[in-house]
Formats: structure tokens, sequence, C-alpha cells
């Protein structure tokens, strides 16, 4: 805990060049410039970045600051920054700090050892990187963080940042048409916004280091299972250990400072496993935050003796780690248009965006579940935990049953909000939500906004709310073609047939159900849904005709930006298997193998020793354990030389589809093989022996 009681309005956002500092520092007409900037979007003259940069400068050099970097997300998934001091030489032995508009603006890394998926030769190496305003400046480090999109010299985007802004607008625009049909003629700009929960697990520092798994991967890759995992549900909502409470209000403080606004904090399903949560923001001010939420997380769990896993799925056998995408759409007017209201039966504007987005989510499904797909991830969609691979819509009972309205044309939609009483009169009653909870729904309508359960804990939520935002904007697009030729006194039976059919065409998507079940798996794939389960089997459909059509249209990717972000993600797979593989052989060999044979060299002992001693004893228990060990050993020996072999193999697969195909049926295939027997044998070997830590003391040796 903390020794020392701060204020935490006193401490929120010191570290950010905020909109309070701009608007001190600013005069005022750069100050509104640059508010027009973050609210709609609009572009920002290049003349005023000289008077922003130096107040920027001033405020970053009282701020403890000696450097400036252009702050970007590469296609690697993490951030990436290079600094620059402030300093420039007087002519006099002296330096002075300066910081130019120009720099502000824009930066020159060299792009060519960045992935780039073939869109780049090396010998193209510049890059650009260049300032987006509408994601507020900060400091870290005694550094100045710019947030920057990051190009290459013909423009085309290499980062996470930029298509997100793109698909922002592009939804924006259309958004905004079709509330104009609707009646809300005021609004001028919908924002999308976004709040992701974050899992993570936190395991002893010490144990870490130890692990080479964990060290080189992320996740364990062997490991007998701890005698208990999670089957207790003891971890989830559970009291927060003194040590991890600890952390979490270092962390929580961290962030504040530096100006993300992190809510809620919880143990998680399995032992060690926890969440973090922030207030939502708009789309791309979330996505930059919650990059610097998971950079703080490792950084502070260092400092208090821990490492932070952010894996999908760190451990075999309990729960792994998402991140869930909390998403909606909010107009500059204030109104939350996924907000049902007191009345969602007749709240046309509400339902004629839930209809869209049911109608994108059904077409779009394989672009969904691209979005998330890594081969960390992989192991978990589809776990028993996750949800599903499968991409269904939950909506809850309430708009389930308007929804029934509508397509049997009933009038007169009017669900209500029933009260819930608990029995017991000194507990006050309260409205019950729209909608139950889910756990299994992978989009489920949480009362005035979406969830879309699928992303990984690892990666960044740019991609799939680039997708999400995309087909959003298509469908709400293909509304707008269908009604913008009606005359208002037709409006209102136009949009309710538009509702009708195309509740008819995609109810399909629909399901309130249990999504980890076997029916629901035959149930959909009688319905024509999607089961694509690996990274392979979906990433080859992002560059399909129609996707790369999509794409173009809402002005969200290039042709070629699409190709290419095809190529990394199918490389970045293959690359994360073969290190895995290469990481599991050898730890298997110097590590685990020594061990074994120590073990087994003991027994034997053991067993020589007694039979001088005791002439004729039978040794069976003995015995009975080197057998097996002797078994798994020729096993682990044959599974071995498979994984040695066929992994040689892979990295002869020159074509990235058929590398990562091969990776996936043949590779992982064979690690589960190795690990099969590997951890058969681990679960005889005394802990004494191991020279790594076991599940047990990883998952419970927390304090
Ligand atoms: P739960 O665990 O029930 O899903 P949490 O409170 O942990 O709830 O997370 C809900 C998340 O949804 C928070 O990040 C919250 O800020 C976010 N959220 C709430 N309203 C919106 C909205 N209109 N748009 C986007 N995210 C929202
Ligand atoms: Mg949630």
């Amino acid at each position: 805990m903390k020794d020392k009681a701060y204020s935490v309005p006193a401490i929120y956002g010191v570290n950010v060049f905020s909109d309070r500092v701009m608007h001190e520092r600013l005069p005022k007409d750069i100050y509104q410039a640059i508010r027009r900037t973050i609210q709609s979007g609009s572009q920002l003259q290049p003349e005023i970045a000289n008077t922003v940069a130096a107040a920027m400068k001033e405020w970053a050099l009282e701020h403890g600051a000696t450097h400036f970097t252009h702050w970007f997300q590469p296609m690697t998934g993490m951030t990436a920054e290079k600094h620059d001091s402030f300093i420039s030489l007087t002519g006099d032995g002296q330096v002075m700090m300066e910081f130019s508009g120009k720099e502000l603006i824009k930066g020159e890394p060299d792009a060519s050892s960045f992935p780039s998926g073939g869109l780049r030769a090396t010998f193209e190496a510049r890059g650009y990187t260049a300032w987006d305003p509408s994601s507020p400046a900060f400091v870290k480090d005694g550094t100045l963080y710019i947030p920057t999109a990051f190009c290459s010299y013909s423009g085309e985007a290499l980062d996470k940042k930029t298509p997100l802004l793109r698909s922002m607008e592009d939804l924006s625009k259309i958004a905004v048409k079709v509330l104009h049909l609707l009646g809300d003629t005021d609004v001028t700009h919908v924002d999308t916004t976004i709040g992701s929960e974050q899992e993570y697990f936190l395991i002893d520092k010490d144990l870490y280091k130890k692990r080479k798994d964990l060290l080189l991967c992320g996740r364990t890759l062997i490991g007998a299972p701890a005698p208990k995992g999670q089957e207790m549900e003891d971890h989830y909502f559970g009291v927060l250990k003194p040590k991890v409470s600890a952390y979490m209000h270092a962390l929580d403080e961290e962030l504040w400072k530096l100006g993300i606004p992190v809510k809620t904090k919880h143990n998680e399903v399995a032992p060690g496993q926890h969440e973090l949560a922030p207030i939502f923001e708009t789309a791309n001010v979330a996505v930059d935050h919650n990059q610097l939420t998971m950079e703080v997380m490792k950084k502070v769990a260092d400092s208090c003796g821990y490492a932070c896993l952010l894996h999908e799925k760190p451990f075999e056998g309990v729960n792994g780690s998402g991140k869930h995408n909390n998403w909606s759409l909010v107009t500059d007017t204030g109104i939350n248009l996924l907000d049902p209201g007191k009345t969602p039966g007749s709240n046309v504007r509400f339902l004629v965006f839930l209809l869209a987005i049911i109608a994108a989510v059904d077409d779009h499904a394989d672009l969904l579940r691209l979005s998330v797909a890594t081969a960390g991830n992989d192991h978990r969609l589809g776990g028993n935990e996750a949800p599903p691979a499968i991409i269904s819509i939950f909506v809850g009972d309430e708009l389930a049953q308007v929804l029934e309205d509508i397509e049997a044309g009933r009038s007169g939609r009017r669900s209500k909000r029933t009260m819930m009483g608990v029995g017991a009169e000194v507990i006050p009653s309260f409205a019950k939500d729209t909608t139950d909870r889910n756990r299994t729904s992978p989009f489920a309508f949480t009362g005035n906004k979406f969830e879309f359960r699928m992303p990984g804990s690892s990666v960044s939520v740019s991609q799939p709310n680039i997708v999400l935002n995309t087909v959003v904007a298509e469908a709400l697009e293909q509304f707008y073609e269908k009604l913008k030729d009606v005359p208002q006194e037709k409006m209102e039976a136009e949009v309710e047939k538009l509702l009708k059919s195309t509740l008819k065409k995609h109810k399909r998507i629909l399901f309130n159900g249990n999504g980890y079940t076997d029916e629901w798996v035959e149930e959909a794939a009688k319905r024509g849904l999607y089961n694509l389960k690996s990274l392979p089997d979906c990433m080859p459909m992002f560059a399909s005709e129609e996707n790369i059509d999509l794409f173009v249209r809402h002005g969200v990717f290039t042709r070629e930006e699409v190709v290419s972000r095809t190529e990394i993600l199918l490389e970045n797979y293959s690359k994360t298997i073969h290190i895995e593989s290469l990481t599991m052989q050898d730890m298997v060999r110097k590590d685990f193998t020594p061990a074994l044979l120590q073990y087994m060299d003991k027994l034997t002992g053991v067993i020589l020793v007694k039979r001088q001693i005791l002439e004729g004893a039978p040794c069976s228990y003995e015995k009975g354990i080197l057998q097996q060990l002797d078994a798994a050993a020729e096993q682990i020996q044959v599974s071995l030389a498979k994984l040695d072999a066929d992994t040689k193999q892979a990295e002869q697969v020159a074509e990235a589809e058929a590398a990562a195909r091969y990776y996936q049926s043949v590779i992982l295939v064979d690690m589960d093989e190795l690990r099969a027997a590997v951890d058969s044998a681990e679960a005889l070997i005394p802990d004494s022996i191991l020279p790594y830590p076991t599940y047990e003391e990883l998952m419970f040796s927390l304090r």
C-alpha cells in the first residue's frame, strides 16, 4: 500500500500535455484550432505547429524532459520510439534547448527494419512519422512522447494508427448522413468510443527468470498441471493479496499520472490472473492508452518483484487472457447511439444502428475473426473460457423480444424495464439492466455498447476496431442508399421495412444460448456461420477480392496495404511458432532431460543398493516409477527428433501461407506430443530436482 496519501485529482494527468495545459499555454486561436482537430478531425494548419512546439517544449522541460520522441505503432504490435535530445549548439561551446514545429509535425525514422510485408524495398528505407494531434503528448522517463502515425515514403500506412483514424473518419461521415435522414440534423460528427478491459497474470520475477519458455515466448511450453487449478472458483473477484494490491495501487498511480482513466481492478478466474479496465475514451486515444498501459504494467511489475504476463495462454489447463473491447458510437451532440433508452422498441435511431451492426457482424464475421487472430490467441479462442471461434451476437432477452416484434411486424412494441427486488426489504430495489450477461458470447450487447470479447490480451486493439468500424460503416452505407430518396412522410414505414428485412436476412448471427456447447457448434454449422479455428484458416480471407474492395471503398486500406498486412500476420504467426519450437527443444534437452536422468539415476542407485542390502527385495515401487520414466524417455526421444526434423523442414517453406499452415498442422501437433510425454514424466520428478519452477510454484506462490 502507499504509505503517503495523495489526491488523485492532483496527480491525474500531471505528465500529459492535456487540454487544460494547452488551454493555459496556447494563444486562444491556436488552442481552438487544436480543439477542432481533436473533436471533429479537421486538419490542422502547419503554420501553427511552431507555436505548439514551443509551448510543448517549455512544458516538457518543466517536467524534467531532456528528449523528445515520435512514438508510433509499427506492425510489430509493440510501440516504437527513437529519442532525440532538445539540445542545439549555440556556437560558443554551450547548448540551448530547441524544438521546432517541423520536428513536431514530421519525423524520418529509417523504416527498413520494421515489418512492411513487402511494401517497401530496403533501398527505399525512408519512412515518416506524422504528429497525431488527436492523441495527447506526454512525458515519461525524461522524454516528451508525441503520438504519431507511421507511413512509407509513398504514403502507405506502416502502422496500426493510420488505418484506425481513417476508419473512424469514414464511420463518422456515414453515421452522420444516416442520422440526418432520421431527423438528427444537428449532428456533425460521430465518435467511436472504446473501453478495453485488460487481463493479465502476475508471477514472481525470480521464478519467471528461471523459465526459458516464459522469457522467450511469454508462455509455458511444458509443465505438468498443479494439483489445484481454477476449479474451486475461489479466485474470481477474490480478496486481493497485499502485495498484489500494492502492485495495483502503484500501477493505478502511474497510469493516472499519464492521464489514463483506469477505473476497475479485480482478480480474474485463473490463479494469479487479474483484470484492469479504464473508463472508455475515443478509439484512437483508447488504443494509444492501452499500448501504454501494457508497457507500464510490465514496468511496475518489475519494480514490485513480479513479471506481468500478457500472453493469451501462459498456462495450459487454466483460463487464458483476453481484452474485452467495449465499443460504441457517440454523437458530438452527446447521444450514445447504442443507448436503447427506456423503450428500445420505439427508439428508431437505436434500432437502425443496432441492425446495422447485426448485419455488419453477420456479413463480415470472417474479417472480425481474423482481426483477432494471432498464434497466441488461437490457443484461447475455442478453449473453455474464452468465446468460441464462432462469431455470434448476444442481445439479451429484452432486445430479443423487440427484434421478434419487428420481424413479426408487431407495432406498439413497448418493452419495459422491470424492477429488481431481492426479497429483503432493507435492500433498495433498482431497475434491471436490459441484458443479462452471457460470458460465452463473443459479441455481446451489454446495455449501451457492444463488447467484442475475442481480442487477445497481448495485442493492440487497433485491428479489431479498424474492422468493426469499416464493416459497420458499410452496413450503414447500404441503409443510407436504401433510405436516401425516401420522402420524409414515408420514412417511418420504410425504416420499419428495412429493419424487418435486415433482421430476416441476418438473424442467423443472433444466439442467446451457451456458446461453449457442442450443440452450438453443430447448430452454427447448420446456420452457415464461420468456425475459423486458427490464423491460417482465416488470414487468407483478408485479401479476398471482396474484402480488398470493401477496405478500398471505405478508404481504410489500399490493396497493397491489405496484401502486405496479410503477409506480415502470416509471417508473425510462423515466426512465433518457430521460436516456440526451438525454445521447447532447448528447454527439454538442457533443462528437463538432465533432471529426468538425475532422477532415473537416483532410482537406479536406490534399487541396486537396496538389492544388496535386502536380498531379493522386489523394489516394485521404485521400479514402477523407473519404468514410467523410461517409457516417457523413449517417447520424448521420438517426439523430440520429430519436432527437430519437422522444424528444419518448416524453415524451408518459403511461401507465407504454406509456411503458416505447416506450422499449424505439423509443428504445433509435434509440440503437443512432446509436451504430453514431458509432462507425464515431470509429474513424477521431485520439484527439488527440476531446474525450473513448476506450475504449482508459478501460480500459487504469490503473496
Ligand atoms: P464488465 O466487466 O461488466 O464488462 P467493466 O466495468 O469491467 O464491465 O468494463 C466495461 C467497460 O466498458 C469499461 O471500460 C467502460 O468504460 C466501457 N464502456 C462503458 N460505456 C461505454 C461506451 N459507451 N463506449 C465504449 N465503452 C464503454
Ligand atoms: Mg467485460
